[in-house]
């Protein structure tokens, strides 16, 4: 792990390190500004507002974004493509998109305003991972309608680092590119991170070699342990990234060299928890379901939308200077959590426990299936080839051992397989770990 650079910039010190009274005073400005527009423009808004009886000028500061009604994916798949814009087609210079779990896409347009806020978001976020005009970025995240590619991308062109447009795939070609042009920052999700870690490793290349220091890693859930491994395999501090495509993409928030937590960008986007049944907003420190609200977005603004990702925020000052609020990794979503014969499981847990057994890789499949009416879970377990050469009485031993680690961590009984190295699917984008065949 290498910290020597620790001391990095704060790319926008005024907005990043501000009192938070002022920050309180710009968001409730922003706030009322949004509310007001999307009062008028967007028909849904109105819509909601009127149902609940609130009028724009009810909203009088951030305190008073508790009566606002929230807003959710569904809403943005119904009103597809065009619904939920606010500002004329003439003035969308960019259209996004995500596809989803569940097929239909969803689309948000981006004013130029828009772009250069997103592009302040992720300069600070490339500046947190310890870059300036003297890096050279290699992005391997998926160019296109994906934010990752062209989101890291305008941070780091704005930043002045040399950008490498690579997009995702190719993994050699990747790490010959790597070499040659002497990447100091890479971008992508940290399942592709760890699979060009194990490719350099492959290739027999000395990580120490490569000029590689930092990785800015998101898109998809991770571990600590993760993290670890990465920066072992990689040599380098690796750092979370968060973001989605309804609030512009990555950039929402992201780690600074502290590794303490993603650092919002609070003066673009508000975020609370909340309690995802109840729906009531938990105060600082509390786990639950983030909830995010931009204030200067105009394309596609959206109030209190709901995440349904899980995690915490911590409104303490970090130790590197900046005084915005810090998301916790996250620890899964509200909506695709498992729930396996009553139990609720999030893929990250099976990471966490497997990375925590010795010879064990991250690479896992959790396949569940109904028989009669009882939910099984299968876990298939990637091994190396030393275990696998092992003899069947070891292999059974090391399989009761994961077997315990899962039930003591999650209360579930699952039943082990042990498969061969490189037999589960690598993903040069999201992974996808959940076979559930009960759906079937
Ligand atoms: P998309 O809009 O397709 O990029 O997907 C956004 C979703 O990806 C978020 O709502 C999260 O569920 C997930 N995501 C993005 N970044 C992270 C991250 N750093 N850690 C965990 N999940 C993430
Ligand atoms: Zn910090």
């Amino acid at each position: 792990m290498k910290c020597e650079h620790k001391t990095a910039n704060i790319w926008n010190p005024e907005m990043e390190c501000i009192d938070r009274e002022e920050l309180k005073k710009i968001q409730s400005e922003r706030l009322k500004k949004t509310v007001k527009r999307v009062y008028e423009n967007v028909p849904l808004y109105r819509a909601r507002m009127d149902e609940k009886g609130v009028k724009p000028e009810d909203i009088r500061g951030v305190d008073d974004l508790k009566y606002l009604p929230f807003t959710d994916k569904p809403d943005l798949r119904e009103g597809f493509p065009y619904g939920l814009f606010a500002v004329p087609k003439h003035d969308i210079i960019r259209i996004q998109g995500s596809s989803g779990t569940t097929g239909m896409p969803i689309v948000t347009g981006y004013t130029k305003n828009d772009i250069g806020v997103w592009t302040e978001m992720a300069a600070r976020s490339v500046t947190m991972a310890g870059g300036t005009a003297d890096d050279i970025v290699q992005i391997c995240y998926g160019y296109g309608l994906f934010t990752g590619g062209l989101g890291l991308h305008q941070g780091a062109t704005e930043v002045g680092a040399m950008v490498i447009p690579m997009s995702s795939g190719n993994t050699q070609r990747q790490i010959n590119m790597m070499q040659a042009m002497g990447s100091t920052i890479l971008c992508c999700t940290p399942s592709y991170a760890m699979l060009i870690g194990e490719t350099i490793r492959d290739m027999g290349i000395d990580p120490g070699k490569l000029k590689l220091k930092a990785g800015i890693f998101g898109a998809e859930p991770w571990s600590e342990n993760m993290r670890a491994r990465i920066e072992e395999l990689l040599g380098i501090d690796a750092l979370d990234i968060y973001g989605l495509t309804e609030m512009a993409g990555p950039g929402v928030s992201c780690e600074c060299l502290y590794k303490n937590g993603m650092h919002v960008n609070e003066d673009h986007v508000i975020p609370e928890i909340i309690n995802p049944e109840t729906l009531e907003v938990l105060p600082y420190g509390e786990s639950g379901e983030l909830v995010l609200s931009t204030i200067t977005k105009e394309g596609t603004p959206l109030l209190r939308y709901r995440t349904h990702d899980l995690c915490r925020l911590n409104v303490e000052k970090c130790e590197c200077g900046r005084t915005n609020v810090r998301m916790d990794r996250i620890k899964g979503r509200s909506d695709d959590m498992l729930i396996i014969r009553g139990v609720n499981v999030f893929p990250s847990q099976i990471e966490t426990v497997l990375m925590e057994i010795p010879n064990a890789s991250p690479h896992f499949m959790i396949v569940v299936d109904r028989v009669g009416p009882t939910d099984s879970m299968q876990l298939q377990v990637e091994v190396n080839d030393e275990i696998f050469a092992d003899t069947v009485g070891q292999m059974q031993t090391y399989k009761k051992m994961i077997a315990e680690k899962v039930k003591s961590t999650l209360g579930l009984s699952a039943d082990i397989k042990l498969v061969p190295p490189k037999s589960i699917p690598r993903f040069e984008g999201k992974a996808r770990r959940v076979l559930d065949n009960r759906k079937l």
